[in-house]
């Protein structure tokens, strides 16, 4: 059997550290750290994030200040709201929820967001400061969710150096900054995408195989090397019959799992890791502003 990468119970790991730091941060600077939760519209998968990011952040002891904005609201009103929670003292971390409205432009909005607040990691300043800084990781505000994977791998405690790592997916979310992190881990990285030729045969000579495609349980055994680690960041929701749906990753579990030697299931591997990791930015910007 595989060891499975349990996000949940590693993930509470996480925030039970936070919560202890945050009430010595507390204790020493006389104010917890502020998250601003921004949703527009009501998507229902939004709502579903935005209030179990919201209930994490309140049990770390961040506090919440959340502005749902209608479905109607235009980009300058949105702008303006975010240049607000910009020169708010009490907010260190701004989280818009996406996707936004189609008539917002989010690559605008998000680089609205001064880069000392960007709890999602998004910002080009922070992108490039992933990128090409030698700082340490506790001073940067890295993407969540690659964060949150590269935290799961860690987890094993192997050597990730020299390690054959192949990323599915170049999103500027998820695929381009977990290509980032892993080489900053000293892994040899090849990021694969939909135009990649023989994408089955790079897979398999994987030791490390990330999957952020959203195509519901795409990978099977054939593109997975005996042993090999595996971390699904795919979510789909898939129909099982005319009433019911449930959640399933990029990657076939039932077909992987006697092949490899470690996997993250979904639901319960990447995504509440994400969520933690969503915390420890806003706690990170925190901590950056005080210079602690
Ligand atoms: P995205 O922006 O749609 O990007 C998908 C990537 O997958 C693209 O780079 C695309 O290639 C590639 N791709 C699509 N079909 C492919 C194929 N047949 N073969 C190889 N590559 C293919 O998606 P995303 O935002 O990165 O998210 C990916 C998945 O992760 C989704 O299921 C999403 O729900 C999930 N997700 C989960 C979390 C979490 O917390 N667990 C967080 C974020 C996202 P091209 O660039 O060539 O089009």
């Amino acid at each position: 059997m595989p060891h499975i990468l349990d996000g949940k119970k590693i993930a509470q790991k996480l925030k039970d550290n936070l919560k202890i730091e945050i009430v010595n941060l507390n204790s020493k600077f006389k104010r917890v750290p502020g998250l601003a939760v921004v949703q527009v519209g009501n998507v229902t998968a939004s709502s579903v994030y935005v209030k179990a990011k919201t209930k994490a952040a309140q049990e770390v002891g961040i506090k919440v200040i959340d502005h749902h904005l209608k479905e109607n609201t235009n980009q300058s009103e949105l702008i303006n709201l975010i240049n607000q929670l910009n020169n708010n003292k009490d907010v260190d971390g701004i989280l818009i929820q996406l996707p936004l409205p189609k008539a917002i432009n989010e690559e605008v909005v998000l680089n609205s967001i001064i880069p000392e607040k960007d709890a999602d990691g998004f910002h080009p300043l922070n992108v490039g400061k992933l990128s090409i800084s030698s700082k340490n990781e506790e001073n940067l505000m890295i993407p969540c969710t690659p964060y949150g994977c590269l935290l799961l791998l860690r987890e094993l405690n192997i050597n990730l150096a020299g390690k054959n790592a192949v990323v599915i997916g170049r999103s500027n979310i998820v695929g381009k900054p977990m290509a980032q992190l892993l080489l900053k881990e000293s892994c040899t990285v090849t990021i694969v995408h939909s135009k990649t030729l023989n994408i089955e045969s790079i897979c398999k000579n994987a030791d490390i195989l990330i999957s952020a495609i959203g195509k519901p349980e795409f990978v099977n055994k054939d593109w997975v090397k005996e042993g090999a680690i595996i971390i699904d960041v795919g979510i789909n929701r898939i129909k099982i019959n005319e009433e019911k749906s449930k959640l399933v990753g990029d990657v076939l579990f039932s077909d992987v799992e006697n092949k490899v030697s470690a996997i993250s299931p979904v639901p319960g591997g990447v995504g509440p890791m994400t969520i933690a990791c969503l915390l420890r930015n806003t706690t990170t910007a925190y901590k950056l502003k005080y210079n602690y």
